[in-house]
């Protein structure tokens, strides 16, 4: 019968080799991580702050798409349900009625539905939208500035250097967190 084979035991130069390999290893693991999330932190994307907006129309008109990637967006927990909404309604209607003549809106993208006497809702038709802003300035004059202008994201083309942004005479683009995209409205920021 053979004798059992004696362990290797390692040499120093070997040892430090895997140490060094090791410590390699880790710090191109650490590197790899840190870069994940350095990169994942840089991911902003345009929005527009609907505190600083003024409505001035260049929102519909300087979008490098043809229909713009900002739109209309009803921010519901504002809105008065007014019956006489000054976002819907041109300043002297003929009637409180659906007439495209009494509208705001030039595309009647807005829509309005009665509800429990005298509340009525009033919901953006997205696709119909071109972000004029003019129910904007309607609802801020004399509503709740419930109605605001927003870049949806589903759109947005996310360019280098957003066309608008350079027009804004708000100052009121800025790149924000892709997973903070919008900037909402609230009853506590307008009191
Ligand atoms: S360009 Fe600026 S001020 Fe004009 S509608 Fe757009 S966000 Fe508002
Ligand atoms: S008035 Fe302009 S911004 Fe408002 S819903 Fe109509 S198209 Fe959109
Ligand atoms: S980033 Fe480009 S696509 Fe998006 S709103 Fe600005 S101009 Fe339009």
């Amino acid at each position: 019968m053979s004798a059992p084979e004696a362990p290797s035991v390692p040499t120093r130069r070997g040892f430090l080799g895997a140490g060094l390999r090791g410590a390699l290893l880790f710090a191109a693991g650490a590197f790899t991580t840190l870069m994940g999330r350095h990169l994942r932190a840089e991911r902003t994307v345009w929005q527009l702050d609907p505190y600083k907006c003024i409505a001035c129309t260049n929102c519909a008109t300087h979008c490098v798409l043809e229909q713009s990637a900002v739109k209309c967006v009803q921010f519901h927990p504002m809105c008065g349900y007014c019956k006489l909404c000054t976002g819907y309604f041109e300043p002297q209607p003929s009637g409180l009625n659906t007439g495209a003549e009494n509208q705001v809106c030039p595309t009647g993208a807005i829509q309005r539905r009665a509800l429990e006497d005298p509340y009525y809702e009033y919901r953006i038709d997205e696709p119909l939208c071109i972000g004029c802003g003019k129910c904007v300035v309607g609802c801020v004059l004399f509503g709740n500035g419930s109605f605001a202008l927003q870049v949806r994201h589903d759109r947005c083309l996310n360019c280098n250097e957003c066309a608008i942004a350079i027009v804004c005479p708000a100052q009121a683009f800025s790149r924000v967190p892709a997973s903070q995209p919008y900037q909402l409205k609230t009853r506590e920021h307008q009191a």
